[in-house]
């Protein structure tokens, strides 16, 4: 058992997300200490004064010869060296498991879910590298895609606002989602009541909203999971408000290719909408079974051309690396043909291996033990391939529980970024997101510190649809509250 002591201050959280990357354990908090069940007898303490940060072993990790504690100067909030102390703290820590348990992350200390923030906070790559122990070929992601984040932002207005509204059902549930979305053949009698929901929450608030609306995003779930119909009230409902036409940028996730249907993309172009996500996951019939997916790699194909024939000029593909049973050919093959097809975006992520997925805690540790070598190839040859074909990088995240602490990169090519993502994930823009399970938030660039972080408030919605559909009035009191106050 390891046991991390904390003495003079509490950011349990930062710590318990090193020592999970790093040990594939789920830490338990208990009395002031992190628990986390390993072979290995040891003790570590984390403390904090006004005057420093040190971080030691008290004992076990006897074979460790150097490194056996981490300090540093502090003035107030920020150590000498200018950075936030709740960061020093997780730093130390990083680094002295690493010398113990003799391992490295490819984000190093960078644990948290915006790297390229903490980019924006130092000069060069290289200083990533060292203060953070950052690989530098994820550095140089950071870097790039920084730069490509900064474009974006630069074309949109700081007070701007960005509306999100969520369909959060599928077709059937992929093994690894651990995401909200329900199950909507089960739920075919929820369907029309959650669209008239969801258009009276934008009704009740839209008319509220002072604030310049730039881009609107429809995802889920899966919106097209709705049947023709449904969808045409829906599509035709959102666009009925004067104040979602003209807007920078229209995007609608139309993921699922067993729910795309002509009459659906009819609907979206008449709406005066050219950019869509078609997200197979992978191009692997074999693993798109495994995954619970119930369409093929041709039924992906078919959508996409049909899209594409039907005049949407951006077209975002998602795929992941990581997915059980693939292997790196694999996903390297799926990644080409997709280059082939010659979408604007391709989005690539990493496999989040959450514990509300249908993946059970023994799968997760097997699977992550097996795969997180492959992963590399996937995420390198991934790289290599899409900047050779002309993509860049255009915003990056992190999940909390993704394979190896790798990333979610969303590469564009032509200056066709999708706004809306770069603004969402970067916390740099607020967001009113309508229907079950949105998060809403108002960013107060006002407030920035001197390093450019903004204060962020957040408003959450029902997560459940019915009780979404039976609180709507609430939900939408809720939301005219959050953005006048
Ligand atoms: S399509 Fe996405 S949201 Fe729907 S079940 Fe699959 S992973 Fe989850």
């Amino acid at each position: 058992m390891l046991t991390i002591r904390l003495q003079g201050h509490e950011h349990f959280y930062p710590l318990c997300d090193v020592v999970r990357l790093l040990t594939g354990v789920i830490p338990k908090v208990e009395d002031g200490e992190i628990h986390v069940d390993i072979e290995e007898t040891a003790g570590i303490v984390s403390c904090l004064s006004d005057r420093k940060a040190m971080t030691y072993i008290e004992d076990g990790f006897a074979e460790l010869k150097e490194g056996r504690s981490r300090e540093c100067d502090c003035e107030g909030d920020r150590t000498s060296e200018g950075l936030p102390v709740s960061r020093e703290i997780k730093r130390q820590l990083y680094f002295l498991l690493c010398d113990a348990l003799a391992k490295e992350l490819p984000w190093g200390a960078l644990t948290g879910i915006r790297p390229t923030q903490v980019a924006r906070e130092v000069s060069c790559e290289e200083d990533l590298s060292q203060i953070y122990g950052v690989r530098p070929d994820k550095a140089k992601l950071a870097f790039l895609t920084k730069v490509g984040e900064d474009e974006v932002l630069k074309e949109s207005e700081p007070d701007s606002l960005h509306i999100y509204i969520g369909i959060p059902f599928c077709p059937s549930r992929c093994s690894y989602c651990s995401f909200v979305a329900q199950e909507a053949p089960r739920k075919t009698g929820l369907l029309p009541s959650y669209v008239d929901a969801v258009l009276k929450e934008i009704d009740l608030v839209l008319p509220k909203i002072d604030q310049k609306i730039e881009t609107l995003y429809i995802g889920g779930g899966t919106p097209t999971v709705l049947d023709e119909e449904l969808f045409e009230k829906f599509i035709n409902g959102v666009f009925s408000h004067d104040a979602f036409r003209n807007l920078r940028e229209v995007t609608v996730e139309a993921g699922r290719a067993d729910t795309i249907t002509e009459k659906k993309l009819q609907t979206l172009r008449k709406a005066g909408i050219t950019r869509i996500c078609i997200n197979p996951q992978t191009l692997c019939d074999a693993t798109l079974t495994r995954i619970g997916r119930h369409h093929s790699a041709a039924d992906f194909i078919r959508a996409y051309t049909m899209a594409r024939s039907m005049g949407f000029s951006v077209i975002n593909t998602d795929l992941i690396a990581g997915l059980p049973g693939e292997s790196a050919e694999e996903f390297c093959d799926s990644l080409k043909q997709i280059i082939d097809l010659e979408p604007e975006n391709i989005t690539v992520h990493s496999l989040s291996k959450k514990r509300r997925s249908d993946l059970s805690r023994e799968e997760i540790v097997k699977f992550e033990a097996e795969e997180l070598s492959k992963m590399e190839t996937m995420l390198s040859f991934a790289f290599s391939a899409l900047t050779e074909a002309g993509y860049a990088p255009y915003y990056l995240y992190k999940q909390k529980d993704t394979l190896g602490g790798h990333e979610n990169v969303g590469y564009q090519k032509g200056d066709t970024s999708c706004i809306y993502n770069v603004a969402m994930m970067g916390d740099q823009r607020s967001v009113l997101s309508f229907g079950a399970g949105g998060m809403s938030k108002r960013v107060f660039h006002d407030d920035a510190s001197d390093a450019g972080q903004v204060r962020v408030e957040r408003c959450s919605c029902i997560k459940d649809a019915i009780q979404y559909i039976q609180n709507v009035e609430s939900m939408a009191g809720k939301k005219i509250s959050f953005f006048e106050s």
